[in-house]
């Protein structure tokens, strides 16, 4: 019987979750269909429920669901207790668990695709939200030297620092002229083509800038482009969390640079 996943989110008709499943079912020989499902925004709880009754067995979770996905699942994951935030549920019977795939994504583009060493490496992350939230404990264990959080809400990234070892968070104006190896855009500012207030300075020699949004040249990757700063969107961080998303459900981890280049190609 084929097993059914869904991505939930509102909106979520944007979605290329359907497509990267589909092509990792097809290249693992994996009997999946997997949908999309739109809650209205306090109806989160009520879906999961209707689409566990009828069979569902996973689902991954986007904007703005994430911390109600914590909230609703019975077990977690370390790295969604972490992150206080879930992106990808397993539904077993009554029980549900819940998992974030989001901070090993990144590594795994980082590292495997993109072949930037976190181990020492000096790391600025914009931004204090949910991906954000969800990437700081994998980059700690990733061996990052200093990881610095900054957000435009300067309390949240004070508050986000405030959780973990050896970080440091606050408003921009805690940069000061330091430099980094990895600058990681974890801001939405990218989606309504704003440019976080990042200095120049902040990029080292040789550094890369990251920005988690897909899909769209945002003004931060032009703004480092144009400094001579090698830049990433964060296409390949959205097919690495979803092949650890269908890792969990399937056991089987699906190859991810043939999707990474289709997507690339649009
Ligand atoms: P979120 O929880 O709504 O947080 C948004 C963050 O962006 C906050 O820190 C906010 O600052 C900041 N921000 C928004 N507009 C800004 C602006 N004009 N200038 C400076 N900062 C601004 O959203 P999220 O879940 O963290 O997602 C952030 C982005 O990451 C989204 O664009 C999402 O698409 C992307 N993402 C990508 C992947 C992937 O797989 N590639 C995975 C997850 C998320 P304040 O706190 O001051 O409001």
């Amino acid at each position: 019987m084929t097993d059914r996943y869904v991505v939930i989110g509102n909106p979520v008709g944007h979605s290329r979750s359907p497509w990267i499943h589909a092509e990792f079912a097809r290249a693992t020989g994996q009997d999946i269909a997997y949908g999309r499902l739109e809650p209205a925004l306090d109806g989160f709880d009520a879906a999961v429920d209707a689409f566990r009754a009828a069979g569902g067995r996973g689902a991954n979770v986007t904007l703005p669901f994430k911390q109600a996905a914590f909230r609703y699942c019975a077990t977690l994951s370390p790295r969604a207790r972490a992150a206080e935030a879930v992106n990808t549920l397993v539904l077993e019977g009554a029980q549900t668990h819940g998992d974030n795939t989001d901070g090993v994504g990144l590594v795994r583009d980082l590292q495997t695709n993109l072949g930037c060493e976190l181990d020492g490496c000096r790391v600025l992350l914009l931004g204090a939200g949910g991906a954000a939230q969800g990437v700081v404990q994998p980059l700690l264990d990733a061996g990052v030297a200093t990881l610095v959080v900054v957000n435009r809400t300067a309390a949240r990234a004070q508050a986000l620092a405030a959780r973990f070892p050896r970080i440091t968070g606050g408003g921009y104006d805690l940069l000061d002229g330091a430099a980094f190896d990895l600058v990681v855009n974890a801001t939405a500012a990218g989606l309504v083509g704003a440019l976080p207030p990042v200095p120049a300075s902040a990029f080292a020699p040789d550094a890369l800038a990251y920005d988690m949004v897909y899909g769209r040249d945002t003004p931060f990757l032009a703004f480092a482009r144009e400094r001579g700063v090698r830049a990433s969107d964060g296409a390949g961080m959205l097919v690495e969390q979803a092949a650890e998303s269908f890792f969990i459900w399937r056991g089987v981890r699906p190859p991810t640079a043939a999707v990474l280049n289709a997507l690339r190609r649009g």
